[in-house]
């Protein structure tokens, strides 16, 4: 089913919010075209939904840019290239890319964002594509300057989507690398021992951290809520983690169960829980990774002052991570290359349904599922495929 791909000079169609009137449509934009040296032309192909959306879609999170009401939504994109300006030597027609989600500020004095690390902006001043002051993929025909574009080779077509929510996991892996050459015996770092990774989480985000882990060859356990005959654990376990349901072994008597984490990673964004697992799980020298943002969950049984003391005492470390550099990008992509290799078609399994634009409603329902939601905004009016099987079902892309 191919996309009858819009008129190049006609306007495009693209699902944006309009925060200030709360309205949420599919809306006309002129269409793009190649102006400097550096811009590409693109036709976004797949882009994935997360929570992030869900929040820009019920207007808590997210703002257009300066000279617009709406945002056209969508960060988590695979494109291919229409066409580039004269400077663009890395990319041609036809070519796979990925979209860095995050630009630089303007502010002179932002180390970061001036050499080209704005995941870790000081002045609070970047934009983000789809969520935050500049417009996203959700939208049959934009373009990029092709400084922010990363190459996916063709055969990453089918899963190629999945590279934005991998970085989160390759950019805390980064993290964790960096602080823990702090220890004198870090199995992370000689790969001597057993190091025990805690994944909290069984959506996307926390599958594709499990893998990441697995692949470096961690012993991953995978913490969630379901039970442990949903798809989603036992995808966990085909990919060699072990999975073990928090409704059965709460937080406190987890490391009886499974040992004392070197890693924990959380993907949940609930505080209570993730609070809860550090207090109990984190043994010494560890580091807790947070990747979510804390929606109205139920509050844990934080206790500060043994949680402190095991921070001073046990030598711990919280970090938070958001985004991701150029280099998890490119790491991403190297990985989803190595994970088809290692195991071939999982990746594809937490791909459910791939949406045309104007069924954004349902892909958005979708999006509650532990597999992620695809829209294809060059899909045109057709109804949507849905596949049958587990987590998701593999599916090829249009
Ligand atoms: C995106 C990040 C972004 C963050 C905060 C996440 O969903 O993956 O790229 O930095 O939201 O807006």
């Amino acid at each position: 089913m191919s996309a009858p791909a819009p008129r190049a000079d006609g306007p495009v169609r693209a699902l944006a919010v309009e925060p200030r009137a709360q309205r949420v449509e599919v809306v006309s934009r002129p269409a793009p075209r190649v102006r400097a040296g550096h811009d590409v032309l693109l036709r976004p192909l797949e882009v994935g939904l997360c929570g992030t959306d869900r929040q820009l879609l019920s207007f808590e999170h997210g703002a257009p840019p300066p000279d617009d009401d709406w945002l056209v939504l969508g960060h988590e994109a695979l494109c291919e290239v229409v066409d580039a300006g004269d400077a663009v030597e890395a990319f041609a027609p036809g070519d796979l890319v990925v979209p860095l989600v995050r630009r630089p500020c303007d502010d002179p004095a932002c180390t970061p964002c001036r050499e080209g690390r704005q995941d870790f902006c000081r002045t609070g001043g970047y934009r983000e594509r789809g969520i935050d002051g500049a417009q996203g993929f959700l939208i049959e025909r934009t373009l990029d300057d092709d400084r922010y574009l990363v190459p996916l080779p063709e055969a990453l077509r089918p899963v190629g989507v999945l590279t934005e929510p991998l970085t989160i996991a390759e950019k805390a892996l980064d993290q964790i690398d960096a602080v823990q050459r702090r220890l004198p015996d870090s199995c992370l770092r000689d790969a001597r021992g057993t190091c025990l990774a805690l994944v909290l989480g069984a959506g996307p985000v926390a599958l594709l951290g499990a893998l990441a882990l697995r692949h470096r060859g961690f012993e991953t356990v995978v913490y969630s809520r379901g039970d442990a005959d949903r798809p989603e654990s036992r995808w966990a376990v085909e990919v060699g983690a072990r999975y073990v349901c928090s409704r059965e072994t709460p937080p406190e008597r987890l490391a009886e169960a499974v040992g004392e984490a070197h890693v924990v990673y959380e993907a949940t964004g609930a505080a209570g829980f993730a609070f809860d697992v550090l207090t109990h799980a984190l043994g010494a020298n560890g580091v807790f990774v947070f990747t979510g943002i804390p929606g109205g969950d139920a509050a844990g049984d934080l206790e500060e002052g043994p949680l402190m003391s095991d921070l001073v005492l046990r030598n711990q470390i919280a970090l938070g991570t958001v985004n991701a550099s150029r280099a998890d990008y490119e790491r991403a992509v190297a990985d989803l290359g190595a994970f088809e290799t290692r195991w071939p078609g999982k990746l594809a399994q937490l791909l459910s349904t791939r949406h045309p634009l104007d069924d954004w409603k349902a892909a958005f329902e979708g999006a509650a599922d532990p597999v992620k939601s695809v829209i294809a905004p060059g899909a045109g009016r057709s109804r949507s495929r849905r596949s049958a099987g587990r987590p998701g079902g593999a599916q090829p892309p249009p």
